[in-house]
């Protein structure tokens, strides 16, 4: 078995959290002051759970509710980061690597073009891997367009053997 025995594998994770009044916002693994924050069992990073749920999807791994069970006491209150460098672990542990990610934001706010580059830095360290960082809008319409919550879609590209 040589690294050369290796394939492309692609992952895609999707997450939803809702709007909640007194919560501090977290996304794409930073803080973002003035903001409604999301609701949700751990920091409710929608950006950080569509990318863990992508690279667990491209290794086989399964998704982030199988991994780490959100009513596991061990992952509650856990940041998004912090589960992206764990499912980078395990993604490694199971002889993937990742070549590269992809997490578009979609939302009426924040704006996460504004801080893409912070973004993008953080989530990069965690995964090991680049990490680019997009942000889009639906038009008023859906979930996001009512300003009800935050939706996050990602793509990993994975090496690996089949
Ligand atoms: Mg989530």
């Amino acid at each position: 078995m040589s690294s050369d025995d290796r394939v492309p594998f692609v992952g895609v994770g999707t997450d939803v959290h809702a709007f909640k009044e007194g919560r501090p916002l977290w996304l794409a693994g930073l803080l973002w002051p003035g903001e409604v924050g999301l609701d949700g069992h751990s920091d409710a990073d929608v950006a950080a759970h569509a990318l863990c749920d992508a690279i667990l999807s491209a290794a086989g791994l399964g998704d982030l509710g199988s991994v780490f069970g959100t009513d596991d006491p061990q992952w509650a209150q856990a940041s998004g980061v912090s589960l992206v460098s764990h499912a980078a672990s395990l993604v490694a542990g199971a002889g993937f690597s990742v070549v590269n990610a992809s997490v578009q934001v979609i939302g009426n706010r924040p704006r996460v073009g504004t801080r893409r580059q912070e973004a993008q830095d953080v989530l990069s360290a965690a995964l090991r891997a680049p990490v680019r960082v997009s942000g889009t809008t639906t038009d008023g319409l859906g979930l996001t367009g009512r300003g009800e919550g935050i939706a996050a879609i990602s793509v990993a590209s994975l090496l690996g053997l089949s």
